[in-house]
């Protein structure tokens, strides 16, 4: 639809993201969009219950501490070095607008990473430059550095693990690249870390430039809650605090802040899911294997896999008709064969290995 011309003429230019579809189809295995398989914890359902009969008359805390004062407690920091958004994505927007306008200096960013980081760019007018990942797809991590230390940059955008690869530098390679780009915020968005990657959280105490965001949406079974979070010293989540507080004061309501808070202290059942959904990647990334798939390396909820004999995009429809939902990308070209598949409970991954077993022997 074009864009009516009431609008502001920036409205125009920008490129939306376009999120993983949503459908409703009865029996559908989805597996598109790395959601949790598990329900989140029943401490946090109990307490966004609790928070649901008391006081949702009042508006909720504009700076969500006792959540914030949780996940420092968590992650060993401070509160004050703990900023809380609607989600990641507001969180990520927030930290685009704070720290990487430059004046046309671009932004550094692999060239196959979480595709939302182009949109903020558009909506910010920030210019990036694309750093190809390496002939493994790896984030080619001296590349990005070599770049960084040779002439102005905004910054230094990734997610760790990588999406939609799901493989994971190890923390001593992010400290390379704080090294390199002592000037400017390197942010590192950690929204798959929990499933056995490496953290850069225990970085922030050293380095003034790092800003570390993490989802609950992931690895807290929280998605349909929308809270994320990031951590950096106190400057940085000082200047997210004064973005957020020039866009709305209440990004979290007291729901969320209840539940978000529980979920970070049930610490028991975090474990118990990851892991779970840990055993059942390795599980399923053998059986794909045995189906003749290529599958790279993954520390996230999530697979990224090939089959050197058929077609990605006639794969992922021939799955459709068979009700399970997988994610591809088209573009670019490179990874236009690959499918990104969600690591599901080990009957939906069962279900998933038995679809593809059919679709392959036609
Ligand atoms: C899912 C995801 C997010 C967004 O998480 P929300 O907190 O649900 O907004 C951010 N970054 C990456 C890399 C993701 O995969």
């Amino acid at each position: 639809m074009p864009v009516s011309p009431l609008c502001s003429p920036v409205v125009a230019q920008l490129e939306p993201y376009v999120p993983g579809e949503q459908p409703r189809i009865a029996g559908l295995v989805k597996l598109n969009t790395n959601e949790n398989p598990y329900p989140p914890s029943p401490r946090a359902v109990a307490a966004i219950e609790a928070a649901a009969r008391d006081g949702l008359q009042l508006y909720p805390d504009p700076q969500s501490l006792a959540l914030r004062q949780a996940l420092a407690a968590h992650h060993g920091l401070e509160a004050g070095q703990v900023f809380v958004g609607n989600g990641s994505d507001e969180v990520l927007a927030h930290a685009f607008f704070a720290f990487f306008q430059h004046a046309g200096e671009p932004l550094l960013m692999p060239d196959i990473t979480y595709s939302f980081y182009r949109v903020y760019c558009g909506l910010w007018g920030i210019a990036s430059e694309l750093q190809p990942l390496d002939a493994g797809l790896a984030i080619d991590v001296d590349a990005l550095a070599a770049r960084a230390a040779a002439g102005p940059c905004a910054g230094i955008a990734l997610a760790n693990p990588n999406a939609p690869t799901g493989m994971g530098l190890p923390a001593a390679r992010i400290e390379a690249l704080l090294a390199a780009c002592p000037r400017r915020v390197v942010l590192v968005d950690e929204a798959y870390v929990d499933f056995g990657g490496e953290s850069a959280v225990g970085l922030v105490a050293r380095h003034p430039n790092l800003l570390v965001v993490h989802t609950l949406s992931k690895s807290r079974s929280l998605a349909g809650l929308r809270v994320g979070a990031a951590f950096g010293q106190r400057p940085l989540v000082d200047a997210l605090e004064r973005v957020k507080d020039s866009f709305n004061s209440y990004p979290l309501d007291r729901l969320a802040q209840a539940g978000a808070r529980a979920a970070v202290e049930d610490a028991a059942y975090f474990d118990e899911t990851r892991r779970a959904v840990v055993r059942s990647r390795e599980d399923l990334a053998l059986a794909l294997r045995g189906l003749g798939f290529e599958v790279l390396p993954s520390q996230a909820n999530f697979l990224f896999v090939r089959h050197p004999g058929h077609d990605g995009a006639w794969l992922a429809a021939q799955l459709r008709e068979r009700a399970v939902l997988v994610r591809r990308f088209a573009r670019p070209e490179r990874i236009a064969q690959y499918l990104r598949i969600s690591v599901g409970t080990p009957a939906q991954c069962a279900a998933l290995v038995r679809a593809l077993t059919a679709v392959l022997a036609r």
